[in-house]
């Protein structure tokens, strides 16, 4: 199945950070593959501008090396790639001082759309929004993109809002949150609202519970220096897992279009009942079979931040009264495995009597490994012998269903960067949004400050502490076992 791919228009598109690792191993990597599939039109303008001195050659020759290190993609063939670095230049510039701001200005055309990637860190938004405004780079029709993570809590947030509303509005910044460029992620709408058959019993009369997981088998790895200062909270719940709990719980938009969408998921996050105590774990991993505790990959001996965090939330509106969503994320769990699982309620009665056994109907959305979603039905064991029930998946596996092709699905990069030059905000985040999970998250870091108490331990390789198990066990439920 050969997809049509529309050329976008001309841009000029600037790294700021373009040597960083983020350029490295996911920017130039995904506008190398757009390239392939021909939805550039080959006078583009990618300008990789950083503090590094560095002659284009030189820039060509590390995105050269990125792209044959990071693409694995054998369909993105070779050939492409020198046709792809001559699009590529470098200036080296300081968001800090005035030093190479008239070479960037003199880089860029007329008459193209101008995009400004922020891959930098965050306490340098400001000087860029600041200096693209003073040297005239930056005109209504240009976007800039901000990467994660957006502030540490509420206020942080709203001042970098304020900073960057000073000279951008609102339609020009784009937020980015690689799991929203996931295909199944997207795909997950296209269930609900293309679908006659999902949406009527997305609710909770027919949802009995809503699990949505991202587990990660490796730990913080030479990044516990920054990982530190975050924990599983900031970085992983209040920005990736939230967004995922907003496309599974919001109101249908009325259309498939950024206001309409961003507007029914701030609904839901406003919707969220605070969190309480009973309803939350925090965990840290310890060391196994040579593997380092987390304690012994950061600075601080006795560092009290989390790298699990499990909780049940509830949306508190009329569609989900009563149906929880319990969330958890963490890092060195049993594999690294994302889901959301939708798993609806028992038969309201059963004919088939006790020994049938205990059946429910669970629609998972997989985002990784295996993107796919996969609907488990009740059938009847084959063979004689009675009516035994057996659960057995109708898998929509999408390599099986949509041809050879599809295992070489656009990265989420590669989508988001292309949704920024389209003007496509459907997929950022809005200001309000991140204010908002913020408004949610930060009474939760608050309370973990006050208490003092250090998070629970547990071992390398397992689902989590104990507690985690039991914030659903009393419930009479299970959280589905984390596997590849
Ligand atoms: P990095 O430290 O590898 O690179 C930083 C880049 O910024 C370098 O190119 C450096 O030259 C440039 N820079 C630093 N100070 C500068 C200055 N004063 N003027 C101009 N350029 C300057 O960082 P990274 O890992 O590439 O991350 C970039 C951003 O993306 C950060 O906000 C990070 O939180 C975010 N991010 C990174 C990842 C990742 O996987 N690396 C994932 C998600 C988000």
């Amino acid at each position: 199945m050969v997809s049509r791919v529309i050329p976008v228009e001309p841009f000029d598109l600037v790294i700021f950070g373009g040597t960083g690792d983020l350029a490295r191993r996911k920017i130039l990597p995904a506008l190398f593959r757009r390239f392939c599939a021909g939805q550039m039109r080959g006078d583009e303008r990618v300008i990789g501008a950083a503090r590094a001195e560095m002659s284009t050659k030189d820039y060509r020759a590390f995105a050269r090396a990125a792209i044959t290190e990071f693409d694995d993609n054998d369909a993105c063939a070779a050939e492409h790639l020198d046709g792809f670095l001559r699009q590529l230049s470098y200036v080296a510039l300081d968001a800090r001082s005035d030093a190479g701001w008239a070479e960037l200005g003199a880089a860029l055309r007329k008459g193209r759309i101008r995009a400004f990637y922020f891959s930098v860190g965050p306490g340098l938004f400001g000087d860029l929004a600041e200096r693209l405004y003073q040297w005239k780079l930056a005109d209504a029709q240009s976007r800039i993109v901000v990467e994660k993570p957006f502030g540490r809590d509420l206020d942080s947030a709203r001042a970098l809002n304020a900073t960057l509303a000073q000279h951008f509005d609102e339609a020009q910044i784009y937020r980015i949150d690689h799991y929203l460029g996931k295909e199944t992620v997207q795909n997950l709408m296209a269930i609900r609202f293309g679908n006659t058959l999902f949406e009527p019993l997305w609710n909770s009369q027919y949802v009995d519970h809503i699990q949505i997981t991202v587990a990660e088998s490796v730990g913080v790895g030479t990044r516990g220096e920054y990982y530190d200062r975050s924990g599983a909270m900031r970085d992983m719940m209040q920005n990736h897992m939230m967004q995922l709990l907003c496309l599974t719980a919001m109101e249908p938009p009325a259309k498939f279009d950024p206001a309409a969408v961003r507007d029914e998921k701030l609904k839901v996050i406003r919707a969220l009942d605070p969190m309480t105590p009973e309803n939350i774990v925090r965990g840290q991993y310890e060391g196994a079979d040579g593997r380092p505790a987390y304690r012994d990959q950061v600075e601080a001996p006795d560092s009290r931040t989390e790298t699990f965090v499990a909780l049940k939330a509830r949306v508190g509106n009329w569609r989900w009264a009563g149906t929880p969503f319990y969330m958890r994320t963490g890092k060195r769990l049993k594999a690294r495995a994302s889901e959301i699982a939708v798993v609806f309620k028992d038969a309201p009665h059963s004919i088939f009597g006790a020994d049938a056994g205990h059946h429910r109907n669970i629609l998972t959305i997989r985002l990784q490994p295996n993107e796919g979603i996969e609907l488990g039905v009740t059938i009847k064991e084959p063979g004689p012998g009675g009516m035994r029930l057996i659960d057995v998946p109708l898998d929509m596996s999408f390599a099986e269903a949509l041809g050879p092709d599809s295992d070489d699905f656009p990265d989420a990069y590669e989508r988001l960067i292309m949704d920024v030059i389209r003007g496509d905000q459907t997929l950022f985040m809005r200001g309000d949004e991140v204010e908002a999970a913020w408004e949610w998250t930060d009474p939760i870091i608050e309370s973990w400050q006050e208490a003092g108490d250090d998070p629970l331990l547990y071992a390398t390789g397992s689902s989590g502490p104990d507690d985690a198990l039991a914030l659903i066990h009393r419930d009479g439920r299970r959280w589905r076992e984390i596997r590849p």
